[in-house]
């Protein structure tokens, strides 16, 4: 598993939405909790499973991850484009502040040593474990987002030095993508100044790469700042870019829709349906003649006759409807694709033909899906891992093959078990009591426990930690402590 690599990493993703207030003199702030806290590596060219009741925030976490909304705390890591490539905006801001930054993140580690302290004098004080494991999250988030950058020299008292040789090379990198963009529309009298301009540029990034190498003596043999140094990451922090820049990722980042009909623009033909992104992303300019060529392949690779090219979503049927969903997400060559219970509004006998379709053209163009639907015996057959979700946590994550061969979350258990079967093992279905609690006021400590058939004093108090417990297979249950 360590070979793959990861082309998306969630860490302590939460997205919160806030409720309006019922009562006039309501003070405290409510927020329904869609995303509470999720944590995924998601390989290149694999297929995620991700599996729950309706409700438990499984379609938000699709959408959140896409940047379709805005996530409330927690880091997103593209790793489909490099920072060297794509030079966010969130570099810049960083390196300018980043005394202040770090000081930020002394003060966040002083109150979490506070609280462990705490925690020593009243071990069952679980308010004070729940703020600690806040603070030991939030804490990680910063010094993450500090040693991505700059490495090692988290620990150098005059880091605003180095810091300048950074935001030196940053602006120098941008302005050459500038420049090379200048370079494909210039006339011949420009080339010239501009190819000299781009030589300035690269002096600017060698000389300041020099300065912070030198800088790095300083701390030869410190075991620390070679530790720090690890954290450096080439990835992009989805959740810190602005408007402009993740439309820029868009085409690299799509989504396929449950509902095919009220996806689809009906005043618009499936070619323009389909070309309107294709525009929008630059693949084409209006009235180019290769787009409607392009657009026609596109179709015949996703079951669909380029003749109906012209046709209304209205002339088509549910299974076709989704395959010019899925069209229009494939035409842009993403590289990761959610498919947000994609499958789910189509006939059995559809269903299994778009899933089929779903993988060739996952082998064909390389694609990593993130697969969402509450119906275990589809993700089962689509996916190389299989998330759990509880009301807007993962609980349990392992290769599909682990997880229905050895459940560890009672959860996990119970959805298993009412999944019909033919074999002659007659095992009893786990009846989950009561409906899923709400999202707005989730029950304290385990959010499971108000319904698990396994609920011990803790599962009330505390929130389980989300562990490796065997290779591969991640849990968070009291049950299964290291
Ligand atoms: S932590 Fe406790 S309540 Fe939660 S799933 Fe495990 S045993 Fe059940």
């Amino acid at each position: 598993m360590e070979d793959r690599k990861v082309l998306v990493g969630i860490s302590e993703m939460k997205k919160y939405f806030p409720v309006k207030k019922t009562k006039l003199f309501q003070k405290e702030r409510l927020n329904v909790k869609a995303n509470d806290g999720i944590t995924l590596d998601i390989f290149e060219g694999e297929t995620v499973g991700l599996v729950g009741e309706s409700g438990c925030g499984k379609s938000t976490f699709g959408r959140v991850l896409l940047q379709l909304y805005p996530q409330t705390s927690g880091r997103t890591m593209y790793y489909g484009r490099t920072i060297e490539e794509f030079h966010p905006k969130y570099i810049e801001e960083l390196l300018k502040n980043i005394k202040h930054e770090i000081h930020k993140h002394h003060m966040l580690e002083e109150e979490r040593l506070k609280l462990e302290d705490d925690i020593k004098k009243s071990p069952n004080n679980y308010d004070v474990i729940y703020n600690l494991q806040e603070k030991r999250k939030k804490s990680k988030e910063l010094f993450l987002d500090i040693t991505n950058i700059i490495g090692g020299f988290i620990i150098d008292e005059d880091v605003e030095k180095v810091a300048k040789y950074f935001l030196e090379e940053y602006r120098a990198k941008l302005q050459i993508v500038k420049l090379k963009n200048s370079l494909d529309t210039a006339k011949q009298k420009e080339l010239v100044k501009l190819n000299r301009q781009l030589d300035e540029q690269k002096e600017i990034i060698n000389l300041n790469r020099k300065l912070i190498n030198e800088e790095k003596r300083r701390f030869d043999k410190n075991p620390k700042f070679d530790e720090y140094e690890k954290n450096l990451d080439i990835g992009i922090n989805l959740a810190k870019l602005e408007y402009n820049e993740i439309r820029v990722l868009r085409k690299d980042l799509q989504i396929i829709f449950q509902d095919p009909y009220s996806s689809l623009n009906p005043k618009m033909t499936v070619g323009q349906i389909i070309g309107e992104g294709l525009m929008a992303h630059g693949f084409f300019k209006k009235n180019d003649d290769k787009m409607q060529n392009y657009v026609m392949n596109v179709m015949e690779d996703c079951g669909l006759s380029g003749y109906m090219l012209h046709r209304y979503p209205h002339q088509f049927s549910g299974g076709q409807r989704q395959r010019i969903g899925i069209a229009r997400a494939l035409a842009l060559k993403p590289k990761f694709v959610v498919c947000d219970e994609a499958v789910s509004a189509l006939d059995v006998s559809i269903q299994s033909q778009i899933i089929n379709l779903l993988l060739d053209l996952k082998e064909k163009e390389e694609l990593t899906y993130l697969f969402i639907s509450h119906d275990l015996s589809v993700v089962k057959y689509i996916s190389d891992r299989i998330g759990v979700m509880y009301l807007g946590n993962i609980v349990e994550l392992a290769d599909t093959e682990q997880i229905f061969s050895n459940p560890l979350h009672p959860y996990t258990e119970a959805l298993m078990s009412a999944i019909p079967t033919t074999d002659n093992k007659l095992e009893e279905a786990i009846l989950l009591e009561g409906d899923i609690p709400s999202p707005i006021k989730p029950p304290k400590g385990c959010k499971f426990h108000t319904r698990c058939p396994k609920c011990m004093d803790i599962c009330k108090k505390v929130t389980p930690e989300f562990i490796e417990y065997e290779e591969g297979h991640f849990v968070a249950c009291h049950l299964r402590t290291k």
